[in-house]
């Protein structure tokens, strides 16, 4: 198996670079953001809980998460391979990945992180706010998301950096300029 996780603040392009990847290696694309809109929309217990929430800006509880998280991984296990797009968010969401991925014989082969400068993403939430209908792309919901992910993720992204296996891609560029980087980042780890 091959298991990435894509993190970065939102707006960093996660979903863009995974589209490619999943185009290029064929993994199985799991985004949190896409599987709670889905659920939102076919008005299901989750997406109920769900909604409001998503809508402040903050986070969907853990055991909410780590349980929609497993289900996937279970039903998929014989997948090539898992790109992790919004998930881990939290430092108990990171432990119980690591822990569910061990239950399948697996591990995060690759963490990667997209760095973009802060005022580059609000322009480019605004921008998508304007076409994706997401009741979070709007110019105050998007900083509450900043602060949040400040306040939840970083601290996940320096324990991986303190551990020595974060990869860094550069995103204040254009989306293939950004692709080409990780390209390089998965052909170095597969050797
Ligand atoms: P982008 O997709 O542009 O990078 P984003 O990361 O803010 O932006 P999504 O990943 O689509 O957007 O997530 C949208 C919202 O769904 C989050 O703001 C949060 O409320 C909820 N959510 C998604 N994943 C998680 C998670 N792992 N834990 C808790 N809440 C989550
Ligand atoms: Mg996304």
């Amino acid at each position: 198996m091959l298991n990435i996780v894509i993190t970065g603040a939102p707006g960093s392009g996660k979903g863009t670079q995974s589209d490619l990847i999943v185009k290029n290696y064929g993994l199985f694309h799991i985004s949190t953001g896409d599987m709670l809109r889905a659920e939102i929309k076919a008005g299901s217990k989750i997406g109920k809980q769900a909604e409001q929430i998503i809508a402040d800006g903050r986070l969907v509880p853990d055991e909410v998460m780590i349980e929609m998280l497993h289900k996937q991984i279970l039903e998929h296990k014989d997948a090539k391979g898992f790109i992790f797009d919004g998930f881990p968010r939290t430092v108990a969401q990171a432990g119980a990945l690591d822990k569910m991925l061990a239950g399948v014989g697996a591990k995060i082969d690759i963490l990667l992180v997209m760095n973009v400068k802060h005022e580059t993403l609000v322009e480019r939430l605004i921008l998508r706010g304007q076409t994706s209908g997401r009741a979070d792309d709007n110019k105050e919901t998007i900083e509450k998301r900043l602060a949040v992910y400040t306040e939840n993720t970083l601290p996940v992204i320096e324990f991986y950096r303190a551990s020595g296996r974060l990869t860094e891609a550069d995103n204040n560029t254009t989306v293939d300029e950004c692709f080409a980087q990780i390209k390089r980042i998965i052909e170095s780890h597969k050797g």
